[in-house]
């Protein structure tokens, strides 16, 4: 097969001369091969592996001669690479080379080798495409394993035997997995099964590449499918315990509870359909996991998961830190997610309140549209009456907020009178009552016995001091007066 028609980038003609002159081959391998074969390729690729028989490097430096231009150059001495960026493009060269491992590492012992050799310590058949730059076979594919076949039969297997291309670099399970996700490709039987039998040995491998590798299961169209494979593998009980434990139904007296573990899956996936923030899919895949920890049968009741979304956020920066996720605002994010996520569904299940909506607006602040994708995504019901049911009832909660968002702006809620305010009317110092005066101005603007403004909210705040005992120093404490009090959100 010839791919000359899809090598339209000048760089790729540049790359075969400069090697030519160099006396020496050079070949484009790995990921935009494959995406090439599935996809037709684009006119200006995002990566392109180059493999050269020879120094990487040095072959980076010719083309970059070549270009004519000041192009950035990056050297890795130590893995003998070189990245040129062109434009959006970025060309990675590496002398072909052959790996032996040891058992205790996934650092391999590096030598010069044949492109044969260079293909053979590629992950998978599918990685190990190369496609010819040189003058003589410009654009030959060079396919010893028959990737172009499992492309076609959407197979993820290994060019040689799995097992100890799992137990050289065990990372590798989790790329395999990774792909099969993306691509909605099967794992080959024997491939699957050696992952089975060298699961253990992701043990060698650092918990950033893990996560590194999670998180782009966790951003493919299906990332349910990735965790089921996790699952199947046995990978999943070692790499996520906490998800693991939410595998399985129990009976008592007749009554099941739902599996936890394939709920969570199908609210991750349908999440997936309507948002590509990692975060929110990741509060899609924690919010219930909790529920191993907080399930009860309670006699005339049934199954209980009570408090298991306070609980769940609480369990949270734990699993944080363990999977050296970030520990910054994104965390809390995915924390005020999981602790909300039970509020929607109760609100459109009871009558709706204004007072309820306008405290949804206000605890979950700028991520309420979020919260209510979350939501909507936990509807997972097989009965398709009951879908349109709920979704209906958060359609109503949708219009309430606008509705009361309109009137109210509650949404980063500012309080209409500050604690200097407090201090000055009271002639107080920072104390515990100007905590207790701010708190009850702002429970009764929520509840909706006063409107969120400033004239109100200083009545309601000389009634609430004078119960406390308080006498007023200064009647109209900023000096604004009563009668021309801003307009709501004005402060
Ligand atoms: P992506 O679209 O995710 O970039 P990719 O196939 O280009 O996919 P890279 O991680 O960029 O993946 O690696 C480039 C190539 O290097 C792969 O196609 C594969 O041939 C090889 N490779 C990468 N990691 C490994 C590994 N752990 N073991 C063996 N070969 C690997
Ligand atoms: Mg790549």
């Amino acid at each position: 097969m010839n791919l000359r028609d899809h090598l339209s980038h000048e760089v790729f003609r540049i790359i075969g001369l400069a090697a030519e002159q160099a006396q020496t081959e050079a070949y484009v391998i790995g990921g935009f091969v494959r995406d090439l074969l599935l996809e037709g390729g684009s006119a200006s690729p995002k990566d392109i592996d180059v493999v050269v028989l020879g120094s990487g490097i040095a072959l980076a430096e010719k083309v970059r001669q070549a270009i004519g231009r000041d192009l950035p150059l990056t050297v890795f001495k130590n893995f003998g690479t070189a990245m040129l960026k062109w434009d959006d493009t970025e060309i990675e060269f590496v002398g072909a080379r052959k790996e032996s491992y040891r058992r205790d590492s996934r650092k391999p012992l590096v030598e010069d080798g044949t492109l044969e050799d260079d293909q053979n310590r590629r992950d998978f058949t599918i990685n190990a495409l190369a496609i010819s730059l040189n003058s003589e076979n410009f654009g030959d594919l060079i396919d010893p394993f028959g990737g172009l076949r499992h492309l076609k039969e959407k197979i993820i297997t290994t060019p040689l035997e799995p097992g100890s291309t799992f137990s050289d670099d065990p990372l590798r399970m989790l790329r395999g997995i990774r792909f099969a996700t993306r691509l909605g490709f099967q794992i080959e039987a024997h491939t699957l099964a050696a992952i089975q039998e060298h699961r253990e040995r992701i043990g060698i491998i650092s918990q950033e590449r893990i996560s590194d590798e999670l998180n782009k299961i966790m951003t493919t169209g299906q990332p349910g499918r990735g965790f089921l494979l996790l699952d199947e593998t046995g990978l999943l009980e070692i790499i996520f315990p906490e998800l693991y434990r939410m595998k399985g139904v129990e009976e008592v007296d007749g009554q099941f509870h739902k599996d936890n573990f394939l709920h969570t899956l199908k609210v991750l996936d349908n999440i997936a359909k309507e948002t590509d923030n990692l975060w929110l899919r990741w509060a899609a895949l924690l919010h219930d996991i909790a529920k191993p920890r907080t399930k009860k049968f309670e006699a005339g009741i049934g199954w209980t998961f009570h408090g298991h979304e306070f609980l769940g956020a609480k369990m949270i920066p734990g699993i944080f830190r363990k999977m050296k996720l970030p520990l910054n605002e994104k965390m809390k994010y995915v924390q005020k997610l999981v602790q909300l996520h039970l509020r929607p569904i109760v609100l459109s299940q009871d009558t709706v309140t204004d007072s309820a909506v306008r405290r949804l607006i206000f605890d979950a602040g700028e991520d309420l549209e979020d919260l209510m994708t979350l939501c909507e995504a936990d509807i997972t019901s097989k009965n398709e009456r009951t879908v349109k049911r709920h979704l209906q009832n958060f359609q109503i909660v949708r219009e309430k907020i606008v509705e009361l968002e309109e009137r109210d702006s509650i949404r980063n809620f500012q309080p209409p009178i500050s604690g200097d305010d407090i201090q000055k009317a009271f002639g107080i110092p920072p104390s515990k009552a100007v905590g207790v005066i701010k708190e009850a101005i702002k429970e009764a603007i929520l509840d909706g016995e006063i409107p969120n403004q400033h004239e109100p909210a200083y009545r309601r705040m000389l009634e609430e001091g004078k119960s406390l005992g308080l006498t007023i120093q200064q009647e109209s404490g900023d000096g604004r007066g009563e009668a021309e009090a801003p307009a709501a959100g004005d402060r």
